[in-house]
């Protein structure tokens, strides 16, 4: 049986990882991707089971504690994970599965699944990055400050990822996506 693929798409938050996945999604409905499991309160519209599994934080801290999540982060004062069984299932049947977080979970994955492809979103420039958050009119100045801080510590580790892909176009940028991910290579197969 043919193995699956594990494919982790990380970027600075503003980068609109978001709309490029969602798009894919669209256009690969094979592709599986994994519901984090997460300890911040659901924004509007949010479906838990769909967006998230909203959970509280001592149930986290008993998945964390019972190894059912593949990796985990602390990400501006709440916690995501990474359900476990969900993922190594699909990947047994064969599925590619998408993980879409961050990067100190990025590279535990990396570290305990070396085959995994890893994407790394950029903005065109930061400036650009600072225009975009501040046009959502989501955050408070203070927020706003503390994600372009954080979207520079992720830009700086950009080349730890097999690929990185500038968000400037998001049909150029999907394509180059799709691109990678189903270039005739070996490289990116996985066993779990
Ligand atoms: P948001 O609260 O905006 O939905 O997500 C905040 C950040 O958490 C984003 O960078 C997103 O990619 C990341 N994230 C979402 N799910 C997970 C996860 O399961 N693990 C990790 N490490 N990060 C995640």
């Amino acid at each position: 049986m043919a193995r699956g693929k594990l494919i982790v798409l990380t970027g600075p938050s503003g980068v609109g990882k978001g709309t490029l996945l969602r798009s894919l999604l669209r256009r690969h409905p094979e592709l599986y991707l994994s519901i984090s499991v997460t300890t911040r309160a659901p924004r509007p519209g949010e479906v838990h089971g769909q967006n998230y599994y909203f959970v509280t934080r001592s149930e986290f801290e008993q998945m964390v504690m019972s190894h059912q999540l593949l990796e985990w982060a602390e990400f501006a004062g709440n916690y995501y994970g990474t359900p476990r069984q969900a993922v190594e299932e699909q990947i047994r049947q064969g599925n590619w599965v998408v993980l879409e977080i961050e990067l100190q979970g990025a590279r535990q994955i990396f570290q305990s699944l070396p085959d995994t492809l890893g994407i790394f979103i950029l903005p065109p420039s930061m400036s650009e990055l600072e225009q975009r958050l501040r046009g959502r009119a989501q955050d408070s100045e203070e927020a706003i400050l503390r994600r372009l801080e954080r979207a520079k510590t992720e830009v700086s580790a950009a080349d730890e990822f097999d690929i990185c892909v500038i968000n400037d176009d998001l049909d150029r940028a999907l394509d180059r996506i799709e691109a990678a991910l189903f270039a005739p290579t070996e490289a990116a197969t996985v066993a779990v």
